[in-house]
């Protein structure tokens, strides 16, 4: 049986493209970048290149480019970096964070700073007025991301950059889940930090950055050699970087293309969930609540999201729950709570991401297995009652 992919959200395939940049560097071309023979150089421009190309995609220098081991490693570069060099205050970050930015943020609290959580609305939005209020307060560092992964809500994140440049607070952004999806201008963002990972964008696991605005000081969370401008030692992994480079020139190349086309799969998709009675999450009114155009967020009241997601991977199809799950103890997606879903109804949520290679075709039969399942569930309770 064929499988069908629709969780790109969660990791996305090596484009060949990639994998042709990526094989000499683990082949032949297997210097350490930091040799000062030919194979060594080669590595060093290698790498180089692959900084060029990241910078390019988000509009900004080469040098503002960290090499990391992924969008985890980043966020806490930014996170505990700057706690390290700044005096002990707030930081606020959105209620609808990523565990890679909450957790380290959370764990702030024992160097003796207080962790905010900034509220969002219904639509999935940080609300403005929260940051405000949030911001009264001393605060070093705020985070708040691009776009968020499961409902693929973009942030504003440049209006929040605002405030807390008004404040002096350093503004990060984890722009993972928008890079490749919608155009990121770092510049335009106003932030002093982006958080970026490869293997969302067509590119290999293992490898990010971290783009760092010069003119702030962080502490390594790696110690070492120096490489990275001092900011993450270690030997470079790079065909991994190199394989980033590719995947960000692959992105800024068929972004206009690639964007309009998962849209109108996006609307397809829903169009046909909504006929079978399906909840969206965070799709509101598109000028209020802009999303990504690969994701969709849905539940079908009564029907619980992990049941469903069995079911659809029985039939072919890869989807996401919105819950992180315990078997025994199915924990509601805390960005639905955050918006204040009903645990009940969000314990229901499943995430549809698409992808470069998905097809209307595709799209047509996920829907009409999806169809089929409701209508066993349906059928069921029906007798049950
Ligand atoms: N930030 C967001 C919003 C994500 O969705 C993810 C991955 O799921 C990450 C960070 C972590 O990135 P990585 O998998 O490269 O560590």
């Amino acid at each position: 049986m064929s499988f069908v992919y629709f969780d790109h959200n969660a990791t996305t395939p090596l484009d060949g493209r990639v994998l042709e940049a990526m094989l000499p560097f683990l082949r032949e071309q297997y210097g350490n970048a930091s040799s000062r023979h030919d194979l060594g150089i080669s590595a060093r421009r290698a790498i180089d290149q692959a900084r060029e190309q990241v910078a390019a995609l988000v509009n900004v220098r080469p040098p503002q480019v960290v090499f990391t081991s992924g969008g985890t490693e980043a966020n806490n570069l930014f996170i505990k970096g700057a706690a390290e060099i700044l005096k002990p205050s707030q930081i606020a970050v959105s209620a609808i964070e990523h565990p890679c930015v909450a957790r380290p943020a959370e764990a702030l609290a024992r160097k003796g700073w207080t962790a905010r959580k900034l509220a969002v609305t219904r639509d999935g939005k940080v609300d403005l007025n929260d940051v405000d209020a949030a911001l009264k307060v001393p605060t070093g560092i705020v985070s708040v991301m691009l776009a968020n992964n499961e409902t693929g809500v973009i942030q504003d994140v440049a209006a929040v950059a605002a405030r807390a440049r008004a404040v002096k607070a350093w503004m990060h952004t984890d722009a993972v889940q928008a890079l490749g999806k919608i155009a990121v201008d770092f510049e335009a963002l106003n932030v002093h930090a982006m958080t970026l990972s490869a293997h969302k964008i067509y590119g290999p696991k293992g490898a990010g950055a971290l783009i760092v605005d010069k003119r702030i000081e962080l502490a390594p969370l790696i110690a070492g050699g120096g490489h990275e401008h001092g900011m993450r030692s270690g030997t470079e992994n790079v065909p991994a970087i190199v394989g980033f480079g590719a995947a960000a020139e692959l992105a800024a190349s068929r972004l206009t293309e690639l964007a309009p086309r998962l849209e109108k799969l996006r609307a397809r998709v829903e169009q046909g969930l909504t006929k079978m009675g399906a909840m969206l999450f965070g799709a509101g009114h598109a000028n209020e609540s802009p999303r990504v155009p690969n994701t969709s967020y849905f539940a079908f009241r009564g029907i619980d999201g992990e049941t469903l997601i069995i079911e659809l991977d029985k039939l072919g199809f890869g989807v996401a729950a919105g819950a992180a799950c315990s078997s025994a103890n199915p924990e509601p997606s805390a960005t639905l709570l955050a918006m204040g879903v009903a645990p009940e109804i969000a314990r229901g949520a499943v995430r549809f991401s698409l992808g470069a290679a998905n097809t209307a075709q595709e799209v047509d039969e996920f829907l009409k297995a999806l169809k089929q399942i409701i209508a066993r569930f349906k059928n069921l309770t029906a007798m049950a009652v």
